[in-house]
């Protein structure tokens, strides 16, 4: 073994000692700092800095109780988090999410991926994620709101535009941002707009952040397809998810000619022959906060599926995870492969296990990495800060058109360490090496900090 592979192989030793329950945390740093070894080898000096040491280490992490009444008059504890992991190029910056799965180990998963792919964009954010176990389904409005002032009475001392500033992810949108936006202003008795990002356009949002993941995600995806004189036009495309990502996602994907045959949410996925009608898969998610199967009422040729995992075996040409962590397995990617898969573009963060990614490397499937893939949110809510710091809205097309420039940055500076240091083709070496390279060199110029 290589002193750049001992070295690594000791910091995940180190991990798993300190933190022997924080699985997916591990699989993170282990996905990152397997890819790096070449650029260790060439900075002997990282070692001696203890540069891995640090890196696994967030800068801070507040853990706070929520307490909150609901509907009934029932007194209701959840916990709360924020993971502030890194500072090195920006103020911390990363979603909040609120859903039952959410515990320390993701949290810290989601933030370490979160610096990484923040200093792809090339924009100056730092790192961090946070959220709650508390679950918004079938909440009122009403009950939303007050978990909301709760989680913000405790958070609002640990944020701030040039400190830290938390956007939406799984859970939060547009209504909790206003809801956990209000409660800030009320606390602190100052507007800071660029506080929190994700806001609605008419406080100070960004035009096209809405879209931005789902849309940054497709030019991503292009512009790989486009180097191997793959069209999009035409392809038949499988996405899972039915939230903010996915809707966009689709949207792109409709706009470039491709034909979306499914959507799904955590109960199961829809078919549709003909192509996904956005426009009730909206009308369902937005409008009614309604589940995906309510699209086969209105759309007698689909079909629905009960069960998430099903929607990998749907032939396609190219495969868009868009809902949550791990949902492409092993055994997925092997029926993706069967059927024929070309590429897959990750929207949510970290959708492909280890091993799926491993298996679709192997079998030359093009394959776009979340933390390069997924950046356009971020890199949006990063143009939001700027707008909000001198207090003006861009157009949409002039974000758009920002979107464009950084993702196709992102893929090419990807390929270009792909091509340097591992397989040409190879994205997630290429992603993580030019993330990976950048956070280093900030901290070693910053000091022991
Ligand atoms: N939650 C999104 C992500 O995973 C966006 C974060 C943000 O805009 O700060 O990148």
């Amino acid at each position: 073994m290589s002193d750049s592979k001992k070295y690594i192989q000791s910091v995940l030793d180190l991990v798993s000692k300190k933190d022997p329950g924080q699985t997916h945390f591990k699989d993170t740093v282990t996905e990152v700092l397997k890819t790096v070894a070449p650029v260790l080898d060439q900075h002997p000096n990282y070692e001696q800095h203890k540069l891995l040491e640090r890196m696994v280490e967030p800068e801070r992490v507040v853990m706070f109780r929520v307490p909150w009444q609901d509907d009934k008059g029932e007194i209701q504890v959840n916990r709360g988090f924020r993971v502030q992991m890194s500072s090195a190029i920006g103020p911390y910056k990363g979603g909040l999410r609120f859903h039952p799965s959410v515990n320390l180990d993701i949290l810290k998963f989601l933030a370490f991926e979160q610096v990484f792919k923040n200093a792809l964009t090339g924009l100056p954010i730092g790192g961090a994620k946070g959220g709650s176990d508390f679950d918004p389904h079938g909440k009122s409005d009403n009950e939303v709101m007050h978990f909301c002032q709760s989680f913000m009475t405790e958070l609002y001392r640990h944020i701030g535009p040039d400190v830290d500033v938390p956007a939406g992810d799984i859970g939060v949108g547009g209504r909790e941002i206003g809801y956990l936006f209000g409660q800030y202003k009320r606390i602190r008795d100052s507007y800071d707009a660029g506080v929190l990002t994700g806001k609605r356009v008419d406080y100070w949002g960004s035009l096209a952040r809405t879209e931005a993941t789902g849309y940054g995600l497709l030019y991503f995806v292009k512009n790989m397809l486009d180097a191997k004189g793959i069209d999009l036009k035409g392809k038949t495309l499988v996405v899972s998810g039915a939230g903010n990502v996915a809707q966009y996602a689709i949207e792109k994907a409709q706009s470039f000619g491709a034909k979306v045959v499914t959507c799904s949410d955590s109960n199961g996925y829809v078919y549709d022959p003909d192509g996904i009608d956005l426009d009730a898969v909206k009308e369902i998610k937005q409008v009614r906060r309604g589940r995906i199967k309510e699209y086969v009422e209105t759309h007698p040729k689909a079909e629905y599926h009960e069960g998430c995992k099903g929607v990998w075996t749907v032939k396609c040409d190219v495969a868009l995870p868009c809902a949550t962590q791990g949902e492409i397995d092993l055994d997925s990617a092997k029926a993706l492969v069967a059927n024929g898969v070309q590429a897959v573009g990750e929207g949510a963060n970290m959708p492909s296990t280890l091993d799926a990614i491993a298996y679709f490397q192997e079998h030359k499937v093009l394959f776009a990495p979340a933390k390069a893939a997924n950046a356009g949110g971020v890199a949006v809510s990063a143009l939001e800060m700027a707008q909000n710091s001198e207090r003006l809205q861009w157009t949409f097309e002039e974000v758009d058109a920002k979107l464009q420039g950084i993702m196709k940055n992102i893929y090419e500076s990807a390929k270009k360490n792909a091509e340097k240091y591992a397989d040409p083709d190879d994205l997630v070496s290429g992603a993580n090496i030019t993330a990976f390279s950048k956070v280093a060199e900030v901290m070693l110029a910053q000091g022991l900090v």
